[in-house]
């Protein structure tokens, strides 16, 4: 029988480090119930996906990438077959090396994970407690929050500036005696990026008013970025032990459904983190697609183009039609529809587009992920009928 979280919990909670455990677990069983009734958050989005997986329905939901794995990514899974009944260490170190090859860093700097939610994961239980708190923006992507909350940790966000822009002084001044900050850059659901100089004075600040704060920096859509004052923070991740960055294959590399990730760090920052990680949880065949192409450089170029065609596009009718596109750089965008998105979305559903869920407290913003050119023009049409109505 597999492990729920709450025995996953119960059972770490006897010999781990990091997160304190114990307390909490006397009150993990009605948390982990309340988790999974209809109407919780996690119930709800598995519900939208659900959805949006329906035959012939449009899925601009997710901010998955619409092309898929590429065909190096097949032929090698296919030659991965007959090692499926082998654990897969050799393909670990191989992935490894090529992922730290094509970054410019050495393998003790690179951790893999089951997608890079399971990087996050492990992030919040090594460096936070019910005494430090996460921060993290409001609205971002959920992961680290929902899960530190669930653990009993307090959650410190940080609304979003006016401009959508995560509100670096805010995020600052809330990670004092923090735990972990989740610094998502591009920020997902907004699609708005910090520059290199912004994330550095930020990763500076903080260091100085609060020493022990581990900065999380998740560069999930990092190929997408145009902003020319953008720059990843792998440097800083491998000068400063407080500093870790998360990249995943399931956007530009089209892997969403094949979990992998991994975070770049410090080998002594990535050790803390390492014991909460399950091991060995990527398999034969997402290794292998995701060591074909990590390197590939020629198809990210090609992805990204192909998402910023589809995405002009799909900014350019929103503007005809007079909604405000929020600058993006990434394979989303969030657009002010001036009314209730959850009633938008269920109309787009019934003709067959899957849009982005509400991310209060932007009740008005919907996110619309890239689709295909062909997808998107499809997806106009109803944007257009389904706003005049
Ligand atoms: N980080 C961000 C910012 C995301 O938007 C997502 C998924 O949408 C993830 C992490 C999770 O990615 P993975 O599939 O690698 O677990």
């Amino acid at each position: 029988m597999p492990l729920s979280r709450r025995d996953f919990l119960v059972t770490v909670g006897a010999g781990g480090a990091g997160l304190a455990v114990l307390p909490l677990v006397g009150a993990r069983g009605r948390e982990a119930l309340r988790a999974q009734q209809p109407g919780s958050p996690i119930a709800t989005r598995r519900a939208d996906r659900a959805l949006s997986s329906a035959p012939g329905m449009i899925r601009i939901d997710s901010n998955e990438n619409p092309n898929g794995p590429g065909v190096r990514a097949f032929e090698a899974m296919r030659g991965t077959f007959s090692e499926a009944n082998r654990y897969p260490v050799v393909l670990e170190d191989e992935l490894t090396a090529e992922i730290a090859r094509t970054l410019g860093v050495r393998p003790e700097n690179i951790m893999l994970g089951c997608g890079s939610s399971e990087v996050l994961r492990s992030a919040v239980q090594a460096f936070t407690s019910p005494t430090r708190a996460l921060v993290s923006p409001s609205p971002s992507f959920e992961l680290a929050a929902d899960y530190a909350r669930f653990a009993g940790v307090p959650v410190k966000s940080p609304r979003v500036d006016a401009r959508l822009r995560t509100d670096l002084d805010a995020m600052a001044d809330a990670a004092t005696g923090a735990g972990l900050v989740y610094l998502c850059n591009p920020n997902n659901p907004t699609a708005t990026v910090h520059g290199k100089a912004a994330i550095a004075g930020f990763v500076d600040v903080v260091g100085k008013n609060s020493p022990q704060t581990v900065v999380l920096v998740d560069e999930a859509y990092h190929e997408y970025v145009e902003d020319p004052a953008y720059a990843t923070a792998v440097p800083m991740a491998l000068d400063n032990p407080r500093v870790i960055v998360a990249r995943t294959f399931s956007k530009v590399f089209g892997m969403a459904g094949m979990r992998v990730g991994y975070a770049v760090g410090r080998p002594e920052t990535l050790a803390r983190m390492r014991g909460w990680m399950l091991g060995s949880s990527v398999n034969q065949l997402a290794l292998a697609a995701a060591k074909a192409t990590v390197g590939d450089l020629a198809r990210i170029a090609d992805e990204k183009k192909k998402n910023h065609d589809a995405k002009v596009f799909t900014a350019k009718a929103f503007a005809s039609l007079g909604y405000e596109v929020i600058p993006s750089d990434a394979n989303f965008m969030m657009v002010d529809i001036k009314r209730d998105v959850k009633a938008f979305k269920a109309e787009c559903i019934k003709k067959g587009v899957a849009v982005g869920r509400p991310f209060p407290p932007l009740d008005t913003h919907l996110r619309v992920s890239v689709g295909t050119m062909a997808e998107m023009q499809k997806a106009v049409e109803v944007f257009r009928s389904t706003l005049a109505g």
